[in-house]
């Protein structure tokens, strides 16, 4: 059924050209009503495959647009991906920088610790120094003139000597204990300067990682700018996207409507194809000739004819019948069609079925309007004249076959 429709749809054009050609030429009004029909129902197909193009094309569109849509999101996911990880990376450097933070204060408190051992240092200098000074002093005023003084407090010359011996034991001492203290306190800024170095070194790794932590907010930077002028094309696409779909939506109400036009046109079509009043019987009044009024035939049964030039057919299977594009054509009896479609040969051919081992064939038709299985009665029209198929000009090529042998037809109708 679905292919008989298809075939239908074929001829159409046909069918279209058969309008052109019947101008002027005598036509009823039942040819008039098929050829506006068939010519409606070729607009209608038309307009319904645009329709449908178009609606392919909306729909293709539409996801195509999607397609680039779900890509820059997934590059958009990339993108937050890649910022979670430098924001990671900048967090566990911020911690590194705390920790060399408190490594450079715990330096500093150790030179400041150092710094208070080398102040005492250089007090208990400063203190012996001052000692060391008055004893001295005392030396001087003893020995310029303050002599007297000691001698009248020595009981004797050998307890004052001893006096003054011991007062230069005593500063000979005194400078001992200063060396060595100056000493110590040479070793205690040695080591300072050992901590302020090892600070150093901890300050330059900090600044290491305060470089490379600056260098990371660097590139999230970059990374979040990268991600807003994504955001804003992920923006414009959803509207093209919305507006791709907004198309497709309309495709699809045209293709509708199209198709709602086309399938009316269908089924008129259908209606006169299945349902055409028989035309006036002429003869018995169960058999008329398929094309009343064209009753000269152009060939007749079982002649040889030359095809084309050189090209020689024996024994034609039926008569040949002259008539204008789109001359209805009459079923010549009552019966049933098993037969409908296009063939290289016959064109478009409709057969029927009269029973008792009776067929008739119609072909090289622009139109057929017959369906399968459909019951005809003598008159109704089951097609329009045309030249398809193997065919050199408009004319029906009516045949019979009794039990499947073709027969002369003009045993069974004469021209009228
Ligand atoms: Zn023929």
């Amino acid at each position: 059924m679905q292919k008989r429709k298809k075939l239908r749809v074929g001829c159409l054009a046909l069918a279209a050209a058969c309008l052109i050609s019947m101008a002027g030429a005598p036509a009823t009004a039942l040819a008039d009503e098929a050829s506006d029909l068939a010519n409606q129902l070729q607009q209608a197909e038309q307009k319904k495959q645009e329709a449908e193009k178009e609606l392919e094309q909306a729909k293709e569109n539409s996801k195509k647009e999607q397609a680039v849509s779900t890509a820059l999101k997934n590059d958009e996911q990339a993108l937050r991906g890649q910022i979670s990880t430098i924001v990671g990376q900048i967090s566990q450097k911020q911690s590194e920088i705390a920790a060399k933070q408190n490594e450079v204060a715990a330096k500093q408190a150790e030179i400041d610790q150092k710094q208070v051992e080398i102040d005492q240092k250089q007090a208990e200098i400063d203190q012996r120094w001052a000692n060391f000074k008055e004893r001295i002093a005392a030396m001087q005023v003893m020995q310029a003139g303050g002599t007297i003084a000691m001698l009248g407090k020595a009981t004797d010359i050998s307890s004052f000597l001893t006096y003054s011996d011991n007062l230069q034991e005593i500063s000979k001492y005194d400078r001992q204990v200063m060396d060595e203290m100056a000493a110590e306190k040479a070793a205690l800024q040695q080591l300072q300067d050992e901590l302020q170095l090892q600070k150093t070194e901890l300050e330059t790794a900090q600044a290491a990682l305060e470089s490379q932590k600056l260098n990371m907010e660097s590139q999230k930077n970059q990374l979040d700018a990268t991600k807003a002028a994504l955001s804003l094309q992920i923006q414009a696409q959803d509207e093209k996207v919305s507006a791709a779909a907004a198309d497709e939506q309309a495709a699809k109400e045209e293709y509708e409507a199209a198709y709602a036009i086309w399938k009316k046109a269908q089924e008129e079509f259908d209606r006169l194809a299945n349902s055409n009043p028989g035309a006036a019987v002429v003869g018995d009044g169960t058999v008329m000739w398929p094309l009343p009024g064209y009753t000269r035939l152009s060939s007749y049964f079982g002649e040889d004819r030359e095809l084309w030039p050189g090209y020689w057919s024996n024994g034609h299977g039926g008569v040949d019948v002259p008539a204008p594009a789109g001359t209805p054509i009459h079923v010549f009896k009552s019966g049933t069609v098993y037969n409908s479609y296009y063939s290289a040969s016959y064109g478009n051919v409709v057969m029927v079925d009269h029973g008792n081992g009776l067929v008739s064939i119609y072909a090289h038709m622009t139109a057929r309007m017959a369906s399968v299985g459909s019951v005809v009665n003598v008159g109704d029209v089951i097609g329009t004249v045309g030249s398809t198929g193997q065919s050199t000009g408009n004319h029906l090529h009516f045949e019979i076959r009794q039990n499947g042998s073709r027969v002369n037809p003009l045993n069974y109708i004469s021209p009228s």
